[in-house]
């Protein structure tokens, strides 16, 4: 079954996505929105890298997910703004859903803007949400075979995180392999493979969003 999303309703999220892109570039705001799986460790590694940026960048978060208010509690304790959605079983979020929510965030003054995604590796390919940088999560937990089943979400992706790494050893996952075929998809995807519990690889990966927040 190949589930096709209609192109009006495309093209209506492009025309919001489009507002929403221009209203972060006004303010100099970098969003990042954050695409993976459920599990792969979206909301703890937001955690860890709001908690090395906050005192040296302004920034929020939005946080979708099906039920429960949870991961934006759980953001919230870093003390910086987090907005949750709640999409009442919608398994993406879209630009429509991150505008309705904007209000409750002070864009101006505000750096990064980090959006968490729901949970779900298929349709939040589809849907632009404004960000300027599109972060996809793998987790060593899962097959390194995921960016050859679900090739939409790398192919639309700037920067692929393997999380988890120092769950490696006791897996059967090829990181090599994982990080060829997501290349061979999308030639221009940058890698960080790290691990939120050792720190392995975590430096790389905070500067590099804090050097694409400030250029
Ligand atoms: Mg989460
Ligand atoms: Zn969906």
């Amino acid at each position: 079954l190949k589930i096709e999303i209609q192109q009006p309703v495309l093209a209506a999220n492009n025309r919001i996505a489009d507002t929403l892109e221009a209203a972060f570039r006004q303010h100099g705001i970098l969003a990042v929105n954050l695409i993976s799986s459920p599990g792969a460790g979206k909301t703890t590694l937001l955690e860890q890298t709001i908690q090395q940026l906050k005192s040296c960048l302004p920034l929020a978060v939005i946080v979708g997910d099906v039920q429960t208010e949870k991961d934006a509690a759980r953001l919230r304790r870093q003390g910086v703004p987090a907005v949750q959605i709640t999409t009442q079983g919608a398994c993406h979020l879209d630009a429509h859903m991150v505008q309705q929510v904007l209000p409750r965030l002070s864009l101006s003054g505000l750096r990064l803007l980090f959006i968490e995604n729901v949970g779900n590796l298929v349709c939040p390919a589809a849907f632009r949400l404004g960000e300027g940088l599109r972060v996809c999560l793998l987790s060593v937990t899962e097959g390194h075979d995921k960016p050859s089943k679900y090739p939409a979400v790398f192919l639309a992706a700037d920067v692929l995180v393997i999380t988890k790494l120092d769950l490696l050893p006791y897996t059967d996952f090829d990181l090599g392999e994982a990080v060829t075929s997501a290349h061979k998809l999308n030639p221009r995807l940058e890698v960080f493979p790290l691990s939120a519990k050792t720190k392995e690889g975590f430096a790389a990966w905070v500067d590099f969003i804090y050097r694409r927040a400030t250029e």
